[in-house]
This record gives C-alpha cells, structure tokens and sequence, in this order.
C-alpha cells in the first residue's frame, strides 16, 4: 500500500515536472522562433541595404559609362565604412573581377574570371537570368569565416537600343557572424546558440548541413522561412549546450515532491499504527467475547452486526451460517423468525419481527426466548452511550424446565385442591343445613311427638320434664357446634375454591354498574352482629353518588373480607368502612383499632396461606386466602388493595377501584357486562 501510494506520488511529480519542463521547453523554443523572425527581418533589411549601395555603385557606373574609376572607388570605400558587416566587395565587369575592396588586402580575387569557378558562376548566372539580386551563401570565406555574397547584375542604358546593356556583376560580401550577431537579436543570450541561414533550393527541401542527420531532441533547431530576394530562406537556431533538460522551477518542484512523499509516508506510517492498534484492540475484545460463556452479540448505531461470539453461534446453529459481521437486525429478525421451533404463518411471523424490532430498539428487561426443541435463552439487551446495542445470550433451558414442572405441579396441586373442596362442599352443606335443625331441637316435629307422648298419661314429672329439657338442650347446644363448624368449613372451601379460579385463570366476573353507597351499607349492616358480638363498634360513611362498574358479589366479597378480618384481629375498639371519590377512582378504607401489623409483614399478608401471627389466627381460624384472593379480585376490576398498619394501633386496608365517571355513557347504559379473566395467577 505504501509502495503503491509512494510510486503514484512520485509518477504524479514525475509527470508534473515534465509537464513543466515541456512547458519551459515550449517557451523557451517560442522566445527562439520569434528571435529567428526578427533575424530574418534583420538579415533582409540588411541585404536590402546592400542591395540599395549596389544600385548605388550601379547609377555612378551608369554615369561613368560602365568604366571604373576613382569616384566609384572612393564611394564603395565610403559604403564599407558605414556597414562594417560588408567584408568585400568586387567589381566584375564582363564577369571578370577588376576591382576588389577593401584595396590592397587581398589582390587574389583580380582577374578571377567567374564562368571559370563553377561554385560562383551558379550565382552570377542566376542574377543575370533574372535581372535581380541574388544572395548566395553560406560559402567559406578567407581566414575561414562564413558569409554571403550578393550578386548584383548591373545593366547599363544604351542609348541605341531599347534594352540595357549587361555591363557585369557586383559582388558584396556579407559577413555571416556580423550578420547575425547577437546583440541585434532579440534572444536573450545569443551566444548560446548556433545560428544558420539558408536559401531553400528550388526543389524545396533544404540543403541538408554536415553533421546535422541524425540530431537528438536536445539539439534539434528551431526552424524559420521567409522570403529574400525573390527566393525562399531558411533561418535555423539551435542551443550550443541543448535544450534545457529542466525549468528553472525543476528543483522545487522536486523538492516538493519528496516532501510530499515523506509527508504521506509519515502519515501513512501513523495511519498504519492506529490501524495496528484498532486491530489489536478488536482482536482482544473478540478474543474476550469468544471467551465468555453466554452468548454475546453486538450492533452499532446503524443496527449493524459488529460482533458475534461462538456461543452464540451454538445457540443459534441452524442459522449460524446466515448470520455474518455488516447485517442489519431486521435481517437477522426475519431470518430468526424463519426459524422459529414452532413454524409461524407470515401474519404471525410479521408481529413476531414487530414486537423482536420493539424490544432490540427500547431494551428493557430481560425476556426469555425459545430457539430450539429443548433450548431456551434468557436475552438481556442493553443499549451503550454510543448508541450501540450489545446482547448477552443465557442457557435458562434448566431453569426454565424446572419452572414449567413447578407450574405443572402448582397446576396439579390446584386441580387437586379444586376437586377436593367440590367434594367436601356437598357434605358439609348437608351437615351445615342438618345441625341447623339440629340447634332448635325442641322444635323438631320429634320432640314435639315426645313432648306429646310423655304428656299422655298425664303432666309429666318435674324429673322427667327437667331430663327431656336437658337433652333437648344438649341436642340444640351439640347441633349449634356442628352447624358453626360447618359453617366455618364451608367458608374455608369457598375460599379454596375461589383461589383455586383465580389460579386457573377461570373467575368470570359479572360486570354492572353499581350503586356502591348502598352495597357498602348493606355488607355494613351484614357484619353488625359479629361487630356486636366482640363488643365492637362498626360505623360506615360514604358518597352517595359513587357508582363503579363491578361484579356485584366480587366486591362485597372483598370488604366481605376485610371488614370480617378487621372483626377477627381488633379486641376492643371500633372498625369503620369509609368510601369516597377520588381523582376518578372510588377509594374504600377500612380502618380498625386493631393489633396492627409489623411493617416486614406487610407484603407478606397478601401471599397466600401467609399468616403473620400464627396464634392468633389459629384462634380466629382461616387459611391464609383471604387477602391473597381480595388482591386479585381487586386486580381484575382493574383496582389496587393496600395497607398501611402500625403495630398495636390498627390498620387501614385500602381497595381503590375505577369509578364510572370514566367510562362511557354506552358502556354504562349497556348494563351488564361479564368478562372471563384468563391466566392472571
Ligand atoms: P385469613 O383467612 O387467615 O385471615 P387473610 O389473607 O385474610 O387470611 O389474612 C392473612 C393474615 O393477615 C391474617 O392471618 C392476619 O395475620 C393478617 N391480618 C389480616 N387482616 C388484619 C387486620 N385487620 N389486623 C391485623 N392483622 C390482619
């Protein structure tokens, strides 16, 4: 990756210094092509001066009458002096040199005679075919420099004849150097460069100069064409030490590509270590997960799975290949509910990802979840600051397995004791209705026969009366004893049977609106005479408009209860049932003077078979229902019972219930509403 990144920073700074060097190089050449257009500017203007001192030395001939003398070498030396560039100049009439300038340097070119030196006489003859000036060149000149030479052909007027006479040729030697020489030029530095000026033959393709074949780029010249003298030239420049290989900038941008470099690879390196650290730091936490017995499982705050230990896997293992780091919760919700030990029917199978979804995004308590035949899971989902959601996965197979049995057990028990109390019912009614009888035994039809008979022979004796008047007694007093018994017992089989409906989930409550002044009163009035006969004082007060919807026999059974218990536990004092409404409820207290209960039996009391003192509810009989049973009836109206007591001074039982002021005026006209309540044990 480094490698990789490092190579495409360098090719980027390779490429961005090249583009800069062809950029400069492209400058640079531009710079030269536009010196060269000014070369070629000067080079014309030049020749075209010596063009205007030829035409010059022409007319002083044309005076003279073709001959040379004094006044036309004296004005070729004053040319010569005002442009230094002219090296020579040669008079060749006849196309034969007589004069040469400067005089006395080199007498070798006198007498020269043109159509003897072919290099020379190509020249003479165009300039004469053409009537015009010619520029030849480069050619070698004496003491090895280069130049060009200007042939003029001079024609003289003939006053006979239309046409002007050929008279000869007037050479003017250019020095090459002088011509083109630097400072003139607009190159910045000339001296580093090499300069060549051409005539482009007529064939068109330039003279190819010694040396120049095979050039590199380095070396290749800049290349110019322009017109002179009727004919097509060529200007070339090209650099002595080549072509820059580099701009000026080259360097920096080199610099700063390394830097570049060094600064991506330091944070390459950096990024590297952190990628280290994150790895090493995710491996220990897989490492710590996979560890843990229970199964873990976590989703960051995109609902992505993060991370998944192996016990979950086993858990879940008829989908482990499914579930995979990166998938979403619906996913693995839906995949999940595919899966279920019990097969679902799409509806279902939606509600079951509904309510799944529901608990993953507000986690809460923990819920118990079946994922196999015999494997049962205990799912405490929990949600971190940062909004990820991790989840711990418990083996409670065992646990829930044992609990299933107690339920079956409880179930068991709860049948039993509901068969039992159907079975002891119908006899102790049949000893309750025949000990009643028995309790008034001296109005039994048969002691009435007996009364009858002893009476026969006459007023029995006060022996036999008082005899009969004691077992008559005895009978009543014996019957009165069965009948309370049963009585009691009777009591105590309701309540089982009670509790055993409410267990079951089978209580059916007969709903009605009810007057609750008057139903309050009435268990009032009930209960007076086990008030009365303790010594106690029972009083009532309540609110005359309060109505509730409630099962009639429900709800005296719980203040059936409460007042009855309020009997059982106060010696002394008085007990009173006070109803009020309350914030829409209907709040009944039941307030005696009683012994009180301890504070840690206050729970305790609403347990069933709980009793707090055993020896006194041993003296006043029960089972321990009693509260257990009000609870829960007081729960199916939708109500609460609760207790406030202190020890030795009474308690208050509390039973709040909806009142009708809340429901609907339909509901309430409807009259009677009967609702089974279903597995609220
Ligand atoms: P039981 O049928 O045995 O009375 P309950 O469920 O009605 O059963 O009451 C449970 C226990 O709560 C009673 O045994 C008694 O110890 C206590 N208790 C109930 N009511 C009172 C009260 N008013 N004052 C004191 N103790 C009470």
């Amino acid at each position: 990756m480094a490698v990789i990144v490092i190579g495409g920073v360098s090719g980027i700074g390779y490429t961005i210094i090249k583009l800069d060097r062809d950029n400069h190089l492209a400058t640079v050449k531009r710079d030269v092509e536009n010196g060269l257009y000014a070369t070629a500017e000067q080079v014309q203007l030049r020749f075209f001066e010596t063009v205007l001192i030829a035409k010059k030395i022409e007319n002083i001939l044309s005076t003279s009458g073709g001959v040379v003398d004094a006044k036309i070498v004296r004005a070729v030396e004053e040319f010569q002096k005002e442009a230094p560039a002219i090296v020579a100049v040669a008079l060749a009439p006849g196309l034969q040199v007589t004069h040469s300038f400067p005089q006395g340097d080199d007498k070798t070119a006198i007498g020269l005679k043109y159509w003897q030196v072919p290099e020379q006489m190509a020249s003479v003859a165009r300039a004469y075919r053409g009537q015009s000036a010619v520029v030849d060149g480069p050619v070698s000149l004496l003491g090895g420099k280069a130049g060009y030479i200007l042939r003029y052909p001079v024609f003289l007027p003939r006053s006979d004849r239309d046409l002007d006479r050929f008279w000869g040729i007037i050479s003017i030697v250019v020095e090459a150097d002088s011509l083109l020489s630097a400072e003139r030029h607009d190159f910045g530095d000339a001296s580093k460069y090499l300069f060549e000026l051409k005539e482009i033959p007529a064939s068109g393709l330039p003279a190819a100069s010694a040396g120049n074949g095979d050039i590199s780029w380095r070396f290749e010249p800049v290349v110019v064409e322009f017109s002179m003298l009727g004919n097509r030239w060529q200007a070339k420049a090209r650099p002595t030490d080549g072509w820059p290989s580099y701009s000026p900038q080259s360097s920096y941008l080199v610099g700063f590509s390394l830097f570049s470099a060094m600064v991506l690879l330091v944070v390459l390196l950096a990024y590297r270590r952190l990628a280290v650290k994150k790895d090493n730091a995710h491996a220990l936490l897989s490492e710590a997960v996979g560890c843990i017995s229970e199964g873990f499982i976590a989703f960051d705050d995109k609902e992505r799975l993060m991370i998944v230990n192996e016990k979950y896997l086993d858990y879940h293992s008829d989908i482990a290949d499914l579930v995979v780091p990166g998938m979403k919760m619906d996913e693995l919700a839906r995949i999940a509910a595919a899966h279920q030990p019990t097969p679902l029917d799409a509806d279902e199978k939606t509600a079951w990802i509904a309510s799944r979804m529901d608990k993953f995004r507000n986690p809460g308590e923990s819920f118990i979840q079946q994922v196999g035949e015999e494997l049962w899971l205990k799912v405490t989902e929990a949600k971190t600051p940062h909004g990820y959601t991790v989840g711990i996965w418990t083996d409670v197979s065992t646990e829930k397995h044992a609990q299933d049995a107690a339920e079956a057990a409880d179930r068991e028990k709860t049948d039993f004791l509901n068969n039992v109390s159907h079975e002891l019912r119908t006899p102790l009614t049949v000893i309750f209705g025949r000990a009643t009888f028995m309790r008034n035994s001296d109005r039994l039809p048969q002691s009435k026969k007996l009364a009858m008979a002893i009476s026969a022979g006459g007023t029995p004796s006060a022996e036999i009366a008082g005899a009969v008047k004691t077992y008559q007694d005895f009978i009543s007093e014996q019957g009165a004893g069965i009948a309370d018994s049963a009585q009691h017992m009777i009591r105590l089989v309701e309540d089982l049977l009670d509790w055993t409906k409410v267990a079951r989930g089978k209580l059916e409550l007969d709903m009605q609106l009810l007057k609750l002044d008057e139903l309050a009163f009435s268990v009032v009035e009930d209960l007076q005479p086990n008030a009365k006969a303790k010594g106690l004082k029972l009083t009532y007060s309540g609110d005359s408009t309060a109505e509730a919807i409630a099962d009639k026999v429900r709800l005296k059974q719980i203040l059936y209860n409460l007042i009855n218990n309020a009997i059982k536990f106060t010696d002394k004092g008085s007990i009173h049932l006070a109803m009020a409404k309350e914030d829409g409820q209907v709040v009944f207290n039941v307030t005696d003077t009683g012994h009180g209960i301890s504070e840690e039996n206050l729970e305790r009391v609403f347990q069933r078979f709980q009793q707090v003192d055993g020896s006194m509810s041993r003296k006043s009989g029960g089972l321990g229902l009693g509260l257990a049973i009000s609870e829960q009836l007081a729960a199916l109206h939708g109500g609460t019972l609760s207790l406030t007591s202190k020890i030795g001074h009474g308690s208050t039982f509390t039973l709040k219930m909806p009142s009708s002021e809340g429901v609907a005026e339909g509901t309430k006209s409807a009259g009677e509403t009967s609702i089974t309540i279903e597995n609220v044990a």
